[in-house]
């Protein structure tokens, strides 16, 4: 019988008759890399491209991701599409604060970005002025293979990520420049 499902590679390790060994940090980075449960804060146009991603045709799910949380409490990808107002800053921050360690950021579409066409004085030019970012998407919209494209690169950022890292004093710092402790 063929079958188009997809096995996971296994992360290295080593291997003899009947077993197979390696370290926990990259077991845990392959089990969350196949498993991120993202929170889509969507707010225009790069929304709709979002849609289509999560769609038949795209279908996200393939990637371990179509369980979308709108608790940022049961999240660990945070998905920002579409123009931010400034108003609307300091909600993506406490967004972004309710999520519990370990947590990712990514930023689809130029709007997200840098605030894209709209250089006025309303609109954020960037969420990174507000919270870190993991992965930017470019395009004005991106297209859903680019999304796909980002959640990808995502998923190599957690496979690959230390346990320590986010103990770590670099993102320690990181996170004190925003004002985060
Ligand atoms: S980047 Fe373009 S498509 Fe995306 S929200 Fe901004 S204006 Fe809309």
């Amino acid at each position: 019988m063929t079958t188009d499902i997809k096995i996971a590679e296994a992360p290295p390790g080593h291997t003899g008759e009947g077993f197979f060994a390696t370290s926990l940090d990259k077991v845990i980075g392959l089990a969350r890399s196949n498993s991120i449960w993202p929170l889509p804060f969507a707010t225009s146009c790069c929304g709709i491209e979002f849609m289509a991603t999560m769609g038949s045709n795209y279908d996200l799910a393939r990637f371990g991701s179509e369980r979308m949380s709108f608790s940022p409490r049961q999240a660990d990808l945070l998905l920002v599409a579409g123009t931010i107002a400034k108003k609307m800053g300091p909600i993506l921050k406490q967004v972004y604060l309710q999520m519990a360690e370990p947590r990712w950021v990514l930023s689809i579409g130029a709007c997200a970005s840098s605030g894209g066409i709209f250089d006025t004085y309303s609109v954020l030019q960037g969420i990174d002025r507000v919270i870190p970012v993991d992965v930017y998407v470019p395009g004005c919209p991106p297209r859903p293979e680019q999304i796909i494209d980002g959640v990808m690169k995502i998923q190599e950022l957690v496979k690959d990520e230390s346990l320590r890292r986010r103990n770590s004093p670099e993102y320690k710092a990181l996170l004190q420049s925003y004002g985060i402790l």
